[in-house]
């Protein structure tokens, strides 16, 4: 009652939920009182948390940000909300997202923008935008959210959240709508790195649904929250801290990892050499997988449907035209174009041979380091509107965070101290299924 008390009061300024679903919550909540009194309470009895708007929810609309998806309400659960409702977890809503999780301000949304609850005139990142706002402005205790190339940590960071993009296939993507297959992966945003613990320890684990899904045993990750830092090899980039980088926010993330160093961290200088073509590789793989995924939106199966089509081919036509905004568009025709006939030697199979190179600047890395640090975004929160005519400068805002993806590693974000009153985050990637190590990491600093 008391989050649904404050969605009421304080979301219509914010627009971080597409759907508030007040009377199941209640529901939920009222059995959870009396598993609770009953003494048989689950690791999240009564939690109240929310989902993405991209996980799939029996009975309760899934849009995933699009007019494309805006009438449709699946038959089934996503893995993960399946989990989390079996640990007793309270759904209070579905939050809003850049349209299929496509952008980096969730101003790309049909259901329109998020705003940071810190400043209303700017942006809360993206895309998991509205679940970084919610968990932010005390809306729900935490949140599920997804990332593909930055849409956990870049928006936890904007917004003065810890979010946990854990390694590729340590969640299940089962019942999460595709974005670019490879690079997906569900995570968590909460207040804490410990209550992001609590959360991840019930959502990851191997799903056979999942044909990605990594089968290595889930450790317990409250656990090991407090373990020693001492000796811990922090590896800081040489091109996280170059140009491009807002001075103040590389000032911020530099005196965060002082605090290391008096909790007993090593720092090291390391480099990793291939990523500024992160992004553009990026820019070819992603498109290339969503071009392909989002061709099962075709207005026959589900969602939009075009009004009185002539014949089949306008069918097609005017139910994607309509039903996908201007972003989704752009990425539909970027990865046609890169996977036809003719370029797809030119840019598609090219930027598979550079995303092995980047991953294998990290292989490198973490022989020498155990963790490495940097910021998460190379500015705070900017203001709404400023980015959408310019596409390539909204792309540059995950400078950082999509490596690290195109590895498939684990990364988090956590708040350090504001710049201006806006918020900043340090980011800590760790080497494949060291999730624990760094919600460890994290919580020694928190
Ligand atoms: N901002 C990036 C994009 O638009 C990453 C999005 C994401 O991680 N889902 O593709």
């Amino acid at each position: 009652r008391h989050y649904l008390e404050r969605i009421a009061r304080l979301d219509p300024a914010l627009n971080s939920f597409i759907t508030v679903a007040a009377e199941s919550a209640l529901a939920t909540a009222e059995r959870a009182d009396q598993t609770l009194r009953s003494g048989e309470a689950g690791p999240l009895t009564g939690i109240p948390i929310a989902h993405k708007d991209i996980f799939c929810t029996q009975g309760l609309k899934t849009s995933c940000g699009s007019r494309m998806l805006d009438g449709f309400v699946a038959p089934y659960d996503a893995t993960i909300v399946e989990r989390l409702a079996a640990a007793g977890a309270v759904v209070l809503g579905k939050t809003n997202m850049d349209e299929f999780a496509m952008g980096s301000s969730n101003e790309t949304s049909w259901y329109g923008p998020v705003r940071n609850p810190w400043d209303a005139a700017r942006v809360p990142g993206g895309s998991s935008g509205g679940s970084a706002a919610a968990v932010a402005a005390r809306l729900c205790a935490a949140a599920t959210a997804s990332d593909t190339g930055g849409s956990i940590r870049q928006p936890a960071a904007l917004c003065g959240v810890t979010g946990i993009k854990p390694t590729y296939g340590r969640c299940s993507r089962w019942g999460m709508i595709a974005f670019a297959s490879s690079l997906d992966q569900a995570g968590v945003m909460a207040r804490s790195a410990a209550d992001a613990a609590f959360i991840l320890d019930e959502m990851a684990g191997f799903d056979e649904r999942d044909s990605t899904s990594a089968d290595v045993p889930v450790p317990d990750y409250v656990d090991a929250l407090d373990d020693d830092l001492h000796g811990l090899r922090i590896g800081l980039p040489k091109e996280y801290f170059g140009a491009g980088l807002d001075a103040r926010i590389g000032d911020a993330v530099m005196a965060a990892i002082k605090e290391y160093e008096a909790l007993g961290a090593e720092i090291v200088e390391i480099s990793l050499p291939n990523s500024p073509l992160s992004v553009p590789v990026y820019y070819v793989v992603a498109p290339a997988e969503c071009s392909s995924n989002l061709a099962r939106f075709d207005g026959v199966r589900y969602g939009h449907r075009c009004d009185n089509p002539k014949d089949l081919q306008d069918l097609y036509e005017r139910s994607r035209a309509e039903g996908f905004g201007p972003e989704v568009q752009r990425r539909i025709m970027i990865g046609t174009y890169v996977l036809s006939a003719g370029y797809y030697d030119a840019y598609y199979l090219k930027a598979q041979k550079i995303r092995q190179l980047i991953a294998d600047d990290f292989k490198r890395a973490f022989e020498q380091v155990d963790v490495i640090m940097g910021p998460t975004s190379p500015t705070t929160a900017f203001q709404l509107g400023s980015k959408m005519d310019d596409p390539v400068s909204m792309y540059l805002n995950d400078i950082y965070t999509i490596a690290t993806n195109l590895a498939g590693l684990p990364g988090m974000s956590i708040p350090v101290e504001p710049v201006d009153g806006l918020p900043v985050g340090l980011q800590i990637i760790g080497n494949y299924f060291q999730e624990a190590r760094l919600l460890n990491v994290a919580h020694r600093y928190q």
